[in-house]
């Protein structure tokens, strides 16, 4: 039989395994599509211990999992700006595992047709060519924040990077598209670097140069939503596959949609939902930073002060070591423990999706990384963004500026804009964005429905890979 076969390879960290999971998964109902899905064995034995992922799918027979080692030792960070282990890791040791993996004729049954990974992965152009197929570039991120990845040349021949004083509201110009509303406080945190040798920035424009070298670039993105960023991608690589939200997406193509797609690798306190049956609804702010981002004990405690000057309800996942210096719970305010009792729940890894999807959520405060971002949209969720790093800083500023789905508070951390921000989303303006949210959800229904963009695009996609076959 001639089948497709892919190489399904995501950067070892949350939210892009979560991403290539769904795609992989979307991949397989087409019988003949194989596909390999190469995971770090940290990830993957955090999945198998976490979720129902082995069993559910099983029922692919065209699917399998590898694991290849992460270079990682298991001791050492991987979230805050320790992150940068996990992707030093995967150049230096995994990757020239892969190629000996591909090289050596190791995948079975099917001799590999195609090779769709990390944008990040600027080895994996010459692992493909070396040997003789396609290669796809995912970009879990957002397209408007991979934009500005793609201008850093242009913003540093320009003389925008490094920025010439401290005014970090001064507007940018050298972004194609983003004309009147960048500040370089919204460009990606890297930009904020004085030494344009640093290894983040020498990187990022590495991936710049590389990925437009691919036979195609998948995003998790809907038309409706960066169509005009989208389109100043389609000028430097004019295969774009805008496939998202991919959750929608997936659940939609699902025979039983109700199912359980869960990709967590921390294990989801489902107890929350319950509570939140309890509260009213669109009366509880979700609070969560996501997977890598961290906090100062400091800033903690401000966003602690500011819920509960506000009144509001909250869910808030405090993470397991998300806040630096915290050291045990009984360090925390009478006060605010207090408070929690009466009005709050906290846990620490939620089953996201289904927590925005809540009657009860009516908003979010949120790091913005960009399945947060998107997973909100879907729910038409408002949002008050505090950005850590990388692409939330573009994100954040999306958000609040372009899509006006809420609030940016990125660079600030204080208990009083909390508090005013909260009661903004939560209460003053809260019609106004609710309403806005509706119409956003809207567009991101419509384009994974038949006919959609984001469905023509994945039927595109399918029909490519399947024409890759040998
Ligand atoms: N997530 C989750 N439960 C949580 C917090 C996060 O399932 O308590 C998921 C969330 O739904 C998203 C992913 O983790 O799909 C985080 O990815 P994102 O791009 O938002 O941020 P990152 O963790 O990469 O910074």
């Amino acid at each position: 039989m001639r089948v497709a076969h892919v190489l399904i390879f995501p950067l070892p960290i949350q939210g892009p395994v979560n991403c290539m999971l769904k795609l992989a998964e979307l991949l397989c109902l087409h019988q003949e599509i194989h596909v390999t899905f190469l995971n770090s064995e940290h990830i993957q034995q955090r999945l198998v211990n976490c979720t129902d992922v082995e069993i559910r799918f099983k029922k692919y027979p065209n699917f399998k999992f590898m694991t290849i080692p992460d270079g990682v030792a298991e001791d050492n960070p991987r979230t805050g700006d320790e992150v940068r282990n996990v992707v030093k890791g995967v150049e230096d040791v995994s990757s020239p595992m892969l190629r000996e993996m591909l090289t050596s004729g190791l995948l079975t049954p099917y001799s590999l047709t195609c090779l769709l990974v990390d944008g990040i992965f600027t080895f994996a152009l010459d692992i493909a060519k070396e040997v003789g197929i396609p290669l796809l570039y995912f970009d879990t991120i957002s397209p408007c924040a991979l934009w500005t990845y793609l201008c850093l040349p242009k913003l540093i021949e320009a003389g925008e990077i490094p920025f010439k004083g401290n005014d970090l509201d001064t507007l940018v110009n050298n972004v194609p598209g983003m004309e009147g509303v960048i500040r370089r406080r919204d460009l990606p945190s890297f930009c904020r670097e004085t030494d344009l040798n640093n290894p983040t920035i020498q990187r990022i424009i590495k991936e710049g140069k590389h990925i437009v070298q691919a036979q195609g670039l998948i995003f998790n993105t809907f038309e409706g939503l960066e169509g005009p960023i989208l389109s100043q991608f389609r000028t430097l690589c004019p295969n774009i596959y805008s496939i998202g939200p991919l959750h929608i997406h997936l659940k939609k193509s699902l025979s039983s949609p109700k199912t359980s797609t869960s990709n967590s690798i921390w294990k989801e306190d489902m107890s929350c939902i319950d509570w939140l049956d309890e509260q009213p609804k669109k009366s509880v702010l979700f609070v969560s930073i996501g997977s890598v981002a961290t906090m100062s004990k400091a800033q903690f405690l401000e966003i602690w002060y500011g819920l509960m000057n506000s009144k509001t309800r909250f869910l808030w996942v405090q993470r397991p070591g998300s806040v630096i210096g915290l050291e045990e719970n009984n360090d925390i305010p009478m006060e605010l423990s207090k408070y929690t009792k009466e009005r709050g729940c906290i846990i620490s890894w939620a089953p996201q999706e289904e927590v925005l999807a809540h009657p009860s959520i009516g908003g979010f405060l949120t790091h913005c990384g960009w399945n947060s971002t998107l997973e909100s949209i879907v729910e038409g969720v408002p949002m008050i963004c505090w950005p850590y790093f990388v692409d939330q800083q573009v994100n954040s500023r999306y958000v609040g500026e372009v899509w006006k789905l809420g609030l940016d508070m990125k660079d600030v951390c204080d208990r009083d804009i909390v508090e005013k921000m909260v009661r903004e989303i939560m209460e003053v303006r809260k019609i106004e964005f609710l309403e806005r949210g509706r119409e956003m959800r809207n567009l991101a229904i419509q384009s994974v429905n038949e006919g959609g963009s984001s469905y023509k695009d994945l039927d595109r996609l399918v029909e490519d890979i399947r024409l890759m076959r040998i």
